[in-house]
């Protein structure tokens, strides 16, 4: 299929480049002295993941372990309160540890083993990456240091307890801020030196290259799936497919299945509290091109030109930049990207809970609260949305600000 100039028969073949590039967007804009590191990861990454016994080894690991393929589920109730489109639902929320998040880590921590390294490395913010790298570490017998700001250790004390009872090393970051920033920092650091015995797992579709692409790859296993149990359930393919977009990760695995396909496509944004910068995280809505943590993409930046400080309900959202691919497909126009503020997520929380018997992510809530309004303007036809992770990690924090509704 072709879109504005772009062949999606071959896009996958052509995007990113041999450097990592998705058109302008990607890179690798990195220290010296880890751009040895990157070149060892890349130069691995392009040899092993061709090899049969890595394909695999992973097809096992995710049959077995993982519990995949997840189903997709149809939601019926919800569908008739809306009207005539149908609503259904990847549930990612039943994949191993509770969100799509494991599908990298467990390719990343194989990748570790394969190329013989003893230890894994990685920041985490709220602890949902860290938990699940922690998680592949233990299933691979692989050292895990997870550098964390004390702030979020304070902020997200089972995360921290979870890590620590999975055998991981929760390394707090005292200095600055002491929030994910300074954990990206102090996690690189340590990274530069210790680079011949570990390596450092990116937790989503960012970062210099190869991440963004690597990351991509082994979240595709969602849209692959996705693609093939929704043509079985409906004889069709869905009219849109959509997901929420934090570095953006679950959305590039399943729009990776619908891309050469004409299916429109739309990535959720958190607008968190409303447009004033500081109050949301929504960095290709309201972002401009810029460098950070390694990689060219689209983001909010502060008047300084740093990374602007970005709220959202969903702590999984709150990054001021989303991925190089989405910034290029955002600015090709094949997939289309907007928000839902904070109100409306917690309402699609609720409304999912209450009809489906499904407690979303408050991350996937902001996909579920999109879907709803989508289904209202489309009138008909069918959405699949991306359901990147369950809710119980959040249930104590909505009940406390929240209450029951
Ligand atoms: C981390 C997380 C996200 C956001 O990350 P992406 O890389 O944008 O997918 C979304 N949903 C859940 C459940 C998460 O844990």
């Amino acid at each position: 299929m072709m879109y504005n100039g772009i062949d999606f028969d071959t896009y996958f073949k052509n995007y990113p480049d041999e450097n990592g590039y998705f058109g302008k967007y990607g890179g690798c804009y990195i220290e010296e002295k880890l751009k040895k590191a990157m070149q060892e990861i890349t130069d691995a990454y392009f040899t092993i993941c061709k090899s049969s016994k890595f394909i695999g080894d992973l097809r096992r690991i995710r049959k077995e372990f993982q519990g995949r393929p997840t189903p997709i589920s149809h939601l019926e109730r919800l569908s008739n309160s809306l009207g005539n489109v149908q609503l259904y639902v990847k549930r990612e929320d039943l994949n191993h540890s509770g969100a799509h998040k494991l599908n990298h880590c467990m390719g990343e921590a194989l990748l570790a083993k394969y190329m013989g390294k003893k230890k894994v490395i990685a920041e985490t913010g709220a602890g949902q990456h860290g938990v699940a790298l922690a998680t592949a570490a233990a299933y691979f017998g692989l050292e895990c240091d997870i550098y964390m700001g004390s702030v979020d250790i304070k902020k997200q004390a089972p995360n921290v307890a979870r890590m620590k009872i999975l055998g991981a090393n929760v390394v707090e970051v005292t200095h600055g801020l002491a929030t994910l920033k300074e954990a990206v920092d102090a996690a690189f650091e340590a990274y530069s030196k210790e680079y011949k015995d570990c390596i450092y797992c990116i937790g989503s579709v960012l970062g210099p290259h190869p991440f963004p692409l690597m990351v991509r790859d082994f979240q595709s296993v969602v849209g692959i799936e996705a693609r093939e149990q929704f043509l079985e359930m409906t004889g069709e393919l869905p009219d849109a497919v959509v997901a929420c977009v934090g570095g953006g990760s679950n959305a590039m695995g399943m729009f990776s299945g619908f891309v050469n396909d004409p299916v429109d496509i739309y990535g959720v944004e958190p607008l968190g509290r409303g447009t004033t910068l500081g109050d949301h995280a929504a960095s290709l809505k309201y972002g401009t091109e810029g460098v950070m943590h390694g990689f060219n993409s689209i983001m909010l930046k502060d008047e300084n030109g740093e990374p602007a400080p970005v709220y959202s309900v969903a702590s999984g959202l709150d990054y001021p930049s989303s991925g190089p691919e989405h910034a290029f497909l955002h600015d090709l126009g094949r997939v289309k990207y907007d928000v839902v503020d904070d109100e409306e997520t917690i309402d699609a929380f609720f409304t999912l809970s209450k009809m489906e018997g499904i407690i979303p992510a408050i991350e996937s809530s902001h996909a579920v609260a999109y879907a709803m309004k989508l289904a209202k303007q489309m009138g008909r036809g069918s959405i699949l949305i991306n359901l990147s992770g369950r809710g119980d990690k959040d249930m104590d924090y909505i009940i406390e600000k929240y209450g029951i509704r």
